[in-house]
């Protein structure tokens, strides 16, 4: 077992690290000794050459203890006055827990549009790499106080796989307060024992996953084991350890046996098609044919407009759609070269006819190959990759 981390882990030279609410709360709003426990941490691996971007939740939690509400409020505008009163004091409290080891901090508030388009998404990534260059330590938290719905995250698990592949990290590692991953609720069960290693995370582990839920942040452990999936995918493996431990970083950066590891699969996603896949927010459907489903799914083809059956939804051209086949079968997603209503229009038709149809043609293909990621295999077999959670 130590072997395989110790694999694993012994080339890892840059690393999300992503820390829950339930680790940086107390009963009285942040617990400052953890924070600073966990900043010593990252400034001794940094020191090691080893590049940390953390990913804090806490805004939110924080932002209640101040108010002196004492239960997480319903109201979308409650939560974010919440985490626009904690935000400040969260950024607060780092700048100075890292200060101690003369290591600066950096903000960043992000929301799932900023990510989902391309140039915005590089953009977003060359700001990165620039504080890693200049030895600063990255804070990125969801953008609380503007997310709705459309633009959300969903939660800082989702958004610290979405980092993951964003950085190009090598490794997430998820802080929470529990061990790690249980296959029962080992709060309510004394029989709970700890997974020390994922191989595969399959629909019974994603079952037992969602039976844990967590008290103040917003994923639970089933958000967690999403985002190992996705970061899986990408080639990079996760471990899920209690941030409340002494010395926790260390011992996973030094292979010791804590918290759980999720490992990489071995035939990654590349970063393009794992961002399509993941990051982009899908804009419509396309329903296909068999002989498409046939082409794009067996023989790893683009989809042209002559096996389109239906078009649903607004998108643009460049937009993310899902495509489908007879039976609700989703086989994937990919990035469109038309519009809705002109696929409408060629659909059914050959490519030679679209400029035709259109009175102009960018490609033959209303999808091309490179643009497309197929899960249909994925969704078959035992690891079970969502499109969209
Ligand atoms: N962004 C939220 C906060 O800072 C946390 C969301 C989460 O824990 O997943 O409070």
């Amino acid at each position: 077992m130590k072997e395989i981390r110790r694999k694993i882990l012994k080339d890892v030279r840059r690393a999300v690290v992503k820390v829950g609410s339930g680790v940086l709360t107390a009963e009285r709003g942040l617990n400052f000794s953890v924070m600073q426990d966990l900043a010593r941490q990252i400034c001794e691996l940094a020191d090691r050459g080893i590049e940390i971007i953390l990913v804090s939740s806490g805004a939110i939690a924080s932002g209640m203890a101040k108010i002196g509400l004492s239960t997480r409020p319903n109201s979308v505008s409650q939560q974010q006055a919440a985490a626009a009163v904690g935000q400040s004091s969260l950024m607060m409290a780092y700048e100075e827990a890292f200060g101690r080891y003369g290591r600066k901090v950096a903000q960043l508030l992000l929301t799932r549009d900023d990510l989902n388009h391309r140039r915005r998404y590089l953009n977003a990534r060359n700001t990165l790499f620039t504080l890693l260059k200049w030895r600063i330590i990255p804070i990125i938290n969801e953008n609380d106080t503007v997310m709705v719905e459309e633009i959300k995250f969903g939660d800082n698990d989702n958004l610290s796989a979405m980092v993951t592949n964003l950085t190009e990290a090598r490794l997430l590692v998820n802080l929470t307060n529990i061990d790690g991953f249980f296959d029962k609720d080992p709060r309510t069960h004394q029989d709970a024992g700890l997974l020390r290693i994922v191989r595969n995370v399959d629909r019974r582990l994603l079952k037992s996953a969602s039976g844990i839920p967590g008290f103040l942040g917003t994923g639970g452990m089933l958000s967690k084991v999403k985002a190992a999936e996705k970061v899986a995918l990408g080639g990079v493996p996760t471990v899920i350890a209690n941030g409340l431990e002494s010395n926790i970083l260390i011992r996973v950066f030094e292979a010791h046996d804590v918290g759980t590891l999720f490992l990489p699969k071995e035939i990654p996603l590349c970063s393009r098609k794992h961002w399509i896949l993941f990051t982009m927010t899908p804009k419509g459907k396309i329903a296909v044919d068999e002989g498409a489903f046939e082409a794009l799914v067996e023989r790893g083809k683009s989809l042209l407009p002559s096996g389109i059956l239906s078009v649903d939804g607004r998108f643009s051209m460049g937009d993310a759609v899902l495509l489908t086949a007879a039976g609700g079968r989703e086989i994937g997603v990919g990035l469109v070269n038309y519009h809705a209503g002109d696929v409408r229009k060629i659909m059914g038709a050959r490519s030679s006819q679209i400029e035709g149809i259109l009175g102009y043609k960018h490609e033959d293909e209303v999808i091309h190959r490179d643009n497309l990621v197929i899960t249909y295999g994925m969704e078959q077999g035992e690891g079970v990759c969502h499109l969209r959670t």
